[in-house]
C-alpha cells in the first residue's frame, strides 16, 4: 500500500505540462526550508494500493504525465514501482519524481528499478539557503521528454473549505503570508 498526504490531479508546477501530482507521506530528511513539513511524519495518512490509485489517475483526462512528490517516494519505492510500471506499460504518460536522496544513496534493487522508471529526477537535500535550493536534475537518456526545470514557480489553490494549498516552490516569506492568510479565516 502506498500512504499518501494527498494528490491534485491538476498542477502546472511540477513538471512538463499538467501533471497528476502523489504526495507520499514520511521523510525524514527534514530539509531547511521544506515547503511540506506536514509530510514529514510516517503517521498512516491515506492508503492507496497501486491498482487503485492507477485507477484514478486513468480517470484524468489531459494530463501529460504523473509526478511522486512528498514526504519521500524513494521511502515507498516498492510499490511506486509497481504504479509507475503500470503507468510506463499502459499509457503514454512520463514520470517525474522529486526526491532528498542523492543519486549513489539510491542502493536497494526496488529504489533503481523505481529510478529507471522516470523520466526525470530533481534530487539532493532542500536547502533554501544555497543556490537552485541545492535540487539537482537527472533525465532519464530513455525518455523521449526534457524538463527545462524552473525552481522559482508556484501554484496557490484554495480549497472550498478555504484551506490554501502552495505547490512548486515558494519562498519562505510566500509561505508566511499564506499561513497568515489561512489562520486568519480569509
Ligand atoms: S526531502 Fe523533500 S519532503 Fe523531505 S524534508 Fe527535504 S524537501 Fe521536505
Amino acid at each position: 500500500m502506498i500512504n499518501l498526504s494527498h494528490i491534485e490531479e491538476g498542477s502546472y508546477v511540477n513538471g512538463v505540462g499538467k501533471r497528476f501530482v502523489i504526495w507520499v507521506q514520511g521523510c525524514n530528511f527534514h530539509c531547511p526550508g521544506c515547503g511540506n513539513p506536514d509530510t514529514w511524519s510516517f503517521e498512516t495518512k491515506n492508503l492507496f494500493s497501486f491498482q487503485n490509485l492507477f485507477s484514478i489517475i486513468l480517470k484524468e483526462s489531459n494530463i501529460t504525465g504523473v509526478t511522486f512528490s512528498g514526504g519521500e517516494p524513494f521511502l515507498q519505492a516498492s510499490d511506486l514501482f509497481l504504479l509507475a510500471k503500470e503507468i510506463k506499460e499502459k499509457t503514454d504518460l512520463t514520470i517525474h519524481i522529486f526526491t532528498g536522496f542523492e543519486l549513489d544513496e539510491l542502493k536497494t534493487e526496488e529504489q533503481k528499478k523505481l529510478l529507471n522508471l522516470a523520466d526525470t529526477l530533481v534530487y539532493g537535500r532542500f536547502d533554501c539557503s544555497k543556490p537552485n535550493n541545492n535540487q539537482k536534475v537527472w533525465h532519464n537518456p530513455q525518455s523521449r521528454e526534457f524538463w527545462d526545470f524552473n525552481n522559482t514557480d508556484v501554484e496557490i489553490d484554495v480549497t472550498e473549505n478555504g484551506d490554501i494549498n502552495i505547490s512548486g516552490f515558494p519562498t519562505l516569506d510566500l509561505i508566511s503570508d499564506m499561513e497568515d492568510i489561512q489562520n486568519e479565516g480569509i
